[in-house]
């Protein structure tokens, strides 16, 4: 009775169908010919090729590659520099532009320079900053962040310790840490250990895995990407489809404490630029990336890659997109051969995946 019902169901679609195709068509007026669709060319994924990579036993890969610059309880200092803007600091720290107040001084504004010598502590991962506005109190800073009032009153950076309720004068553009609890579960917390983590990844076939990823192999032989196609050489402007910067496997995925991607690949291996841009730093950070690059795609996107062995870029080159700026190494707070990959929007640290996700 069932599948009579089916049947019966199913071929009275088809016929709907047919009916509803019968009458577009004559509705339609003239019919559509292919040649008068204009459908882009398709472009075929670029698939690495499975000799590229070949398979290893877990055993013999490096150490469970990880950077711990954003996620040390050791305070890290950072030392302002000439030339130094909210953005640069932001950029060397690794911490969202917005932040960089809670690393200058409780009573810093937006509109007081940076003073050039001065030492400015990084905010942990854990800590958020609140800009003051007109008629907070730390109760309503408190309660907005669902953490205890005295818990922002022991942290000592804000200078609230010993201070009575009622002498807690907030001034509206300064700023205060908000401790953040650490997160129990879900989405935020590391993925399973590493080394399980990377075996399973060893094990998949290098062009079936979804968690492969990989430049343009055939670019990232050094093969000049500056001025293809139409786009003149000095034109620093990027085209917002990033592509992932080099071939291997995601070692650390992004989290609230490491708002980054880690590919892990051999050391040596080419890094190739994400996109167009214009190369804004290329040298070395002693805060944990070691020797670092960043592209400013003069579209509010900047790419960071750090960890490199060799830097093939200098500041002010203009890169296209998947040409080699680098290569693999294991340089600043590193245990093992990877790359660290940011991607920022207006200064603020986002997912990577999010967006190579949209090759
Ligand atoms: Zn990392």
């Amino acid at each position: 009775m069932k599948r009579y019902l089916w049947l019966l169901i199913s071929t009275a679609m088809v016929a709907a169908g047919l009916l509803a195709a019968g009458t577009l068509r004559a509705q339609d007026g003239p019919i559509v010919t292919p040649a008068d669709i204009s459908t882009p060319t398709p472009v075929p994924p670029v698939l690495p090729t499975p000799t590229a990579t070949p398979p290893r036993a877990a055993g013999s890969f490096p150490p469970s590659p990880r950077t711990m610059h954003l996620a040390t309880d050791t305070p890290l200092t950072y030392t302002v520099r000439g030339g130094d803007t909210l953005f640069t600091v932001a950029l060397e720290t690794g911490i969202d532009l917005e932040d960089v107040p809670c690393a200058v001084g409780p009573r810093f504004t937006d509109d007081q320079p940076l003073v050039i010598g001065d030492v400015l502590s990084v905010p942990p991962a854990n800590v958020l900053c609140h800009e003051v506005l007109p008629g907070d109190t730390l109760d309503t800073v408190a309660a907005a962040y669902r953490v205890a009032p005295e818990e922002i009153r022991a942290l000592p950076w804000n200078g609230l310790i010993g201070v009575r309720s009622d002498g807690i004068d907030l001034r509206p553009g300064t700023h205060l840490r908000i401790p953040l609890p650490l997160p129990k579960n879900g989405m935020t917390q590391a993925p399973a250990a590493d080394a399980d983590f990377l075996a399973v990844m060893l094990n998949m076939p290098v062009d079936t895995s979804p968690f492969v990823v990989f430049a343009d192999r055939n670019t990232a032989r050094g093969k000049s990407g500056v001025a293809s196609g139409p786009v003149p050489a000095d034109w620093p402007y990027g085209s917002g489809h990033f592509a992932w910067p080099v071939y291997g496997w995601l070692s650390q995925s992004y989290r609230y404490d490491h708002r980054a991607v880690d590919v892990a690949a051999p050391a040596g291996t080419p890094i190739t630029a994400a996109d167009r841009g214009i190369v804004l730093r290329a040298g070395w950070n002693d805060q944990g990336y070691g020797r670092f690059v960043i592209i400013d795609h003069k579209i509010d996107y900047v790419t960071l890659y750090a960890h490199l062995d060799r830097i093939l870029v200098q500041e002010g080159d203009i890169v296209g997109q998947g040409q080699v700026i680098g290569t693999v190494g294991s340089t600043g707070n590193s245990t093992g051969p990877h790359l660290h990959f940011e991607i920022r929007d207006f200064g603020r640290l986002i997912n990577p995946l999010e967006l190579l996700a949209l090759q």
